[in-house]
């Protein structure tokens, strides 16, 4: 399949070209009436109108807010899946144009709305020339990714078994990269992410006679600073790792010592065995260290985290063959893993396929990092997106 890659006919390029204002428009939209996740029942009942009107086979309520549509070729062919996330985060929008956010505090600041408009426009133009189009496309419009709680239902609900997919495909835009390049890459391609809390119970009293408390305050604050040292003192330094406290709870008032104290943090890695093992070590040591401070720590990690999302080899080398054909080699970028994490890996320990990321740098010297306020894309990305999101689809369905 690789080495027979086709590039996208006139028919198909005309197809885009058709909709490159429809494309930012749909996105635009999504962008304006942002929605948290599980929450996304307006993002879902368009999609869902788009594909009915497109006439896929169209399933909603998949994973709660999810939605999929089938969509049959007139030639026979393979079966492979198409996935995009639909979800919003919690922030207050600090861009002022006439698409910004209009629910305050909810925010489109992961690029998911593009994300969503590529998907379906991907999808119209495969029904509007479906005579043309071989096997099944499989489009799965996934709640729930920013908190990694929505492609573990759609698997469950059986969105890969009915029809059976083969491979699946999908792409994150990202202002890391510039417009016009793609980034395709092999192996593991975005950390594992799981996220915890230690809880440190002691005795609470008077701040003036500590020695008749028992001090969680500081014992959290040891555990704290020393869990550090199992990421440069236990792991190797060629196994990238990140630890990182975003929260710590504890007290009411200067002069208390409180009972409880809690931390809540993120371990990311980028192999199996690191993480499980990092798990372990964190449980032992924060339960120790507790004890040094004669007070009591219990850690717990959130539901089962979100594994490394692994690309298979031989299609993300069908992918950066697809980008290279289609695009041209000088399109393709070559920046490392990223620490960010997706449950998109879920899906692809499922399936073998590939997750690559698509440039959407607004091209100026401020920053517009991921999941800030100042974040924003240039939507000239998304084009890029939807003809390297074609051109795979159409090879591996078996054009
Ligand atoms: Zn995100
Ligand atoms: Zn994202």
């Amino acid at each position: 399949m690789v080495n027979d890659m086709k590039t996208l006919t006139p028919e198909w390029t005309q197809e885009i070209d058709r909709r490159r204002e429809s494309l930012v428009t749909l996105r635009r939209d999504f962008h304006r009436h942002p929605e948290l996740s599980f929450e996304e029942q307006r993002t879902a009942g368009i999609i869902a109108d788009r594909l009915h009107a497109a006439k896929l086979d169209v399933r909603t309520g998949v994973g709660r807010t999810g939605v999929v549509g089938v969509l049959r070729g007139d030639r026979p062919g393979r079966t492979i899946a198409w996935r995009a996330d639909i979800d919003a985060l919690p922030l207050i929008e600090a861009l002022d144009a006439p698409f910004t956010s209009g629910t305050r505090g909810v925010m489109h600041a992961c690029g998911h709305d593009g994300h969503t408009a590529v998907a379906l426009t991907l999808a119209e133009i495969l029904s509007a020339r479906r005579a043309q189009m071989a096997g099944t496309a499989v489009f799965i419009f996934q709640p729930a990714e920013e908190v990694f709680g929505g492609a573990e239902p759609m698997i469950a609900a059986g969105v890969l078994d009915n029809p059976r997919v083969e491979e699946i495909y999908g792409l994150h835009l990202t202002t890391q990269t510039a417009v016009g390049k793609v980034d395709v890459k092999a192996g593991p391609s975005m950390a594992s992410a799981d996220f915890f809390d230690v809880e440190v119970k002691g005795q609470g009293g008077h701040g003036a006679y500590p020695h008749l408390s028992m001090d969680p305050i500081t014992a959290a604050a040891n555990i704290l600073l020393g869990m550090q040292n199992l990421v440069s003192r236990e792991i190797s330094a060629h196994a990238p790792a990140v630890l990182t406290v975003g929260q710590f709870v504890g007290g009411t008032k200067h002069n208390i010592i409180p009972a409880s104290a809690v931390l809540r943090g993120s371990l990311r890695t980028f192999d199996e065995k690191v993480r499980a093992q990092i798990k372990q070590r964190l449980r032992d040591y924060a339960a120790h260290m507790a004890r040094a401070y004669r007070t009591e720590a219990a850690l717990s990690f959130q539901a089962d985290g979100c594994p490394v999302v692994i690309n298979t080899d031989k299609e993300s080398a069908f992918v950066h063959a697809c980008a290279a054909g289609e695009l041209g080699a000088a399109a393709l970028a070559d920046s490392p893993p990223v620490m960010a994490s997706d449950d998109m890996s879920l899906f692809l320990r499922a399936r073998p396929g590939c997750y690559f990321r698509v440039g959407i740098a607004p091209g100026d010297d401020r920053p517009h990092p991921h999941h800030a306020p100042e974040f924003e894309m240039h939507e000239g990305g998304l084009p890029v997106g939807l003809r390297l999101g074609l051109t795979v689809m159409l090879n591996a369905l078996g054009a």
